[in-house]
């Protein structure tokens, strides 16, 4: 039996854990020791000083001996369930807020002495405890502390202390997995020494000791390091590398009306040195919106069908895909057969595209979830591009890797920046390119915010912009109006818009068919009307360049990063452009701050980061959509030293092609194992 065994055995096996108390455990969400250990305290009980009852003191937590003389249970809905007891012959009662009376009968017999620990009360005339806590004495009869723990009805903290410490009294001593230099760094502390201080602490006061700290490092390694066995998995597939000639794209890079940005050369080369490798490339580039990824993905796709094979480039929507391909149109030459699929192309002409895929006359096919279907079969693939896909998790990146077969690389872009510590975190499957720089004609985006009571201001704004020749979007929260929110709906306010804009004024939003979405989107981008009004769902990544001002309502409404993204929808061309965002009244102070991080920073990075530490990195751009498990210690911004350290030590790892070896424990003990197996 491995070490490790013993944490992931069953609480069953626990003596005096029967099958009831198993299942309160279920509810706790603790099925094994591990679960068990994790499980910790909130609190340390101070048993050992119990307080005579004529030095209580109101409002305080403490431990009284008392003795239980009678039960009062009204069986009537809100009145509490009562003991009379007496302490030095003083009256004192404890009352019970939904307990159930065999477990008041239980932890309080009738005329026999106990200690109980809860917060003093004094309720007509006499002390009493809510929901008191039972404190038991150890053997030799003298009390010893406890530590407090949440738990449901039926278990007592009494009992957990006892688990937990025969749990202790078991187990093995594990095998270190960390080399000497880092343990050095937590002061040599073991993986056991740590788990039984957490336990036998105050939570508080050990929050910055090396024990709470390897515990935090431990989580952060078992995480990163199952990303890092993906990574390796998918890179030990060997391929044929591409065979093509660098310089090929300066050609088609000349026929642009700009010079590439710096790290837009950067992002080629390391694709291309992937590409020409014989270990799978398995990327993504994250970049802020508008920071060109779409030309560096479409010099990928040159090259690779130069190379001879074929590329399925997807988007996420129609009208994103349709515009990906008019783009590429233009972009290849005429001897590179380039084609459009969606969900909206005629049989005909579907059943002619699947044809040509399959006799390999089609070079680039551009569009969306369509290009995966069963029915459409690559001659040769050789890439996969995918747009605009930050809310793929690990597993479905698997599985469009997968997909490819053996010779075919895959490029992710996301246009949604995520602080430094996280994206190792989120994609540490993945080799990662940033694209930070801007393209250099781009002008700042001027942010502004105002009240709605000075919408005439914002509209005569409008009109202005729009009289040299710029677009405006105004996005509201709702669709239509509410009965419960106090937001604006963009029914509502396209119609009150009209009034000043006429029929130059268009309206968008989820429940549209696809159909009208679409129709309303092409008059926009055909520039046949001038104001969009809509909800979130213009997506990310279309290209505007005559949109120069955006106006969100209730701007108060959204994250940063989602404010930051709506932003990026203007300011794509060449123009100056403004972001308007309107509050109905005054803004506190925590308002304030964030538009206050907006107005100083166009850096989607920088942006998020503020965003995760104002609102924890679990709510940021639904993270939690990512497949990601949520640490139970760590946390990206009270500890990025810990994750820095962590990621220089998995890439040490990798980079020496070093075996999990013992790190294999941390695996199986964090459940990750489970992922390893699936995905694996
Ligand atoms: P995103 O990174 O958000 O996908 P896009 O690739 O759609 O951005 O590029 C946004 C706009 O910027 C497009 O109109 C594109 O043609 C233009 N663009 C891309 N790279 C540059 C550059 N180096 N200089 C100027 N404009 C550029
Ligand atoms: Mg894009």
């Amino acid at each position: 039996m491995q070490d490790y065994e013993y944490f992931l055995s069953s609480i069953n096996n626990i003596k005096g854990i029967g099958k009831k108390t198993a299942q309160l455990f279920t509810k706790k969400k603790i099925s094994n020791l591990f679960d068990l250990l994790w499980h910790i305290p909130v609190s340390k009980i101070e048993t050992s000083k119990t307080v005579n009852i004529d030095d209580l003191q109101i409002g305080k937590t403490q431990s009284v001996k008392l003795c239980p003389k009678k039960y009062n249970f009204p069986r009537i809905r809100n009145l509490p369930n009562r003991v009379n007891c007496l302490a030095s012959e003083k009256k004192i009662d404890c009352i019970f807020f939904n307990s159930y009376e065999g477990y008041i009968k239980k932890i309080l017999p009738i005329d026999k002495d106990v200690i109980v620990y809860g917060k003093i009360g004094f309720y007509k005339g006499k002390y009493q405890i809510t929901n008191p806590k039972l404190v038991s004495e150890t053997e030799d009869g003298d009390l010893k502390d406890l530590s407090n723990y949440s738990l449901t009805d039926g278990l007592t903290i009494t009992k957990y202390n006892n688990i937990i410490e025969s749990v202790f009294k078991n187990m093995p001593i594990l095998n270190e997995w960390h080399r000497k230099e880092i343990l050095n760094k937590f002061n040599n502390v073991s993986w056991n020494e740590c788990i039984k201080k957490i336990h036998s602490d105050d939570l508080e006061k050990i929050k910055n000791s090396n024990y709470f700290k390897r515990l935090i490092f431990d989580e952060i390694m078992a995480n990163f390091l199952i990303s890092s066995e993906i990574r390796k998995k998918i890179k030990k597939v060997k391929k044929k590398e591409k065979n093509f000639d660098i310089k090929t794209k300066d050609s088609y890079i000349k026929k642009l009306k700009f010079d590439l940005t710096g790290d837009q050369k950067k992002a080629i080369e390391e694709i291309n040195k992937d590409l020409k490798s014989k270990n799978r490339m398995f990327r993504l580039i994250q970049g802020d919106v508008g920071s060109g990824k779409t030309i560096v993905s479409m010099i990928a796709a040159l090259n690779v069908i130069k190379s001879g094979y074929q590329v399925a480039f997807m988007a996420p929507t129609e009208i994103l895909a349709k515009q990906h391909y008019n783009f590429a149109l233009n972009f290849f030459d005429k001897d590179i057969n380039v084609e459009l699929l969606t969900g909206k192309t005629e049989p005909a002409k579907r059943k002619n595209i699947t044809e040509n895929i399959k006799n390999n006359k089609i070079k680039i096919i551009i569009g969306t979830h369509a290009l995966f279907q069963k029915k459409i079969i690559y001659k040769n693939l050789g890439l996969i591009i995918i747009d605009e896909q930050h809310k793929f998790g690990v597993r479905q990146r698997k599985e469009l890797s997968d997909k490819g077969g053996a010779n075919c690389d895959v490029l992710v872009m996301s246009a949604t920046p995520i602080p430094r510590t996280m994206i190792m975190t989120i994609y540490g499957d993945m080799d990662v390119t940033l694209i930070k720089e801007k393209p250099k004609n781009r002008k700042e985006i001027k942010t502004y915010s105002k009240l709605e009571s000075k919408i005439d201001e914002v509209i005569k704004f409008c009109k202005k912009e729009i009289s040299l020749g710029n677009q405006i979007f105004w996005v509201c929260p709702l669709i239509e109006k509410s009965t419960k929110l106090d937001h604006q709906s963009a029914v509502e306010k396209s119609k009150f818009l009209k009034k000043y804009f006429k029929d130059k004024i268009g309206l968008i939003h989820g429940s549209l068919e696809k159909e009208k979405k679409n129709d309303v989107l092409d008059l926009f981008l055909n520039k046949k009307i001038d104001v969009l009004v809509s909800t979130t769902v213009i997506e990310v990544g279309i290209d505007f360049p005559n949109a120069s001002v955006i106006v969100i309502e209730n701007a108060n409404k959204y994250g940063l990063s989602q404010l930051h993204q709506l932003r990026g929808r203007v300011g794509r061309g060449s123009t100056e452009s403004s972001c308007i965002l309107i509050f109905k009244s005054n803004l506190s102070e925590n308002a304030k701050k964030r538009i206050n991080i907006l107005k100083a920073s166009n850096d989607g990075f920088e942006i998020s980061e503020q965003d995760m530490i104002l609102r924890g990195y679990g709510d940021v751009l639904g993270f939690k959509q990512s497949g990601i498990k949520k640490f139970k210690l760590a946390d990206p911004i009270l500890h990025k030293d810990l994750f820095d350290m962590a990621e220089k030590e998995v890439r040490k790892i990798e980079l020496n092609n070093e075996k999990l070896g013992e790190y294999y424990k941390l695996l199986k003990l964090y459940d990750r194992a489970s992922i390893i197996n699936d995905i694996i």
